[in-house]
């Protein structure tokens, strides 16, 4: 059993999804680079249940934020994940 997978973090709900590979991962519903987007440009990084509008990416395209100052916690860290993508997203299961 291969313990290395891919980890994705939902950034709204903070679901946590390991994954073999980028297409197990779209067929579970997640927006995620390279199926969806770039690595280490903001887009939704989304579970299948969460919506682009609880995204770090439409809050800074509709103007609710628009600095780092502005941001929340959780929009930080989300930030800060994308930018360090993809060794963010590498992982073991544990
Ligand atoms: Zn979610």
């Amino acid at each position: 059993m291969d313990k290395f997978k891919l980890r994705y973090v939902c950034e709204n709900c903070g679901k946590i999804g390991f994954y073999h590979n980028e297409e197990e991962a779209f067929q579970d519903g997640w927006d995620y680079p390279p199926k969806m987007g770039t690595y280490q440009v903001i887009g939704p990084r989304t579970c299948g249940n969460c919506p682009i509008t609880s995204t770090l990416f439409w809050a800074l395209n509709t103007g609710q934020v628009k600095s780092f100052d502005d941001m929340s916690l959780k929009q930080r860290v989300t930030l800060i994940r994308i930018l360090g993508e993809p060794g963010t997203i590498l992982g073991n299961e544990y």
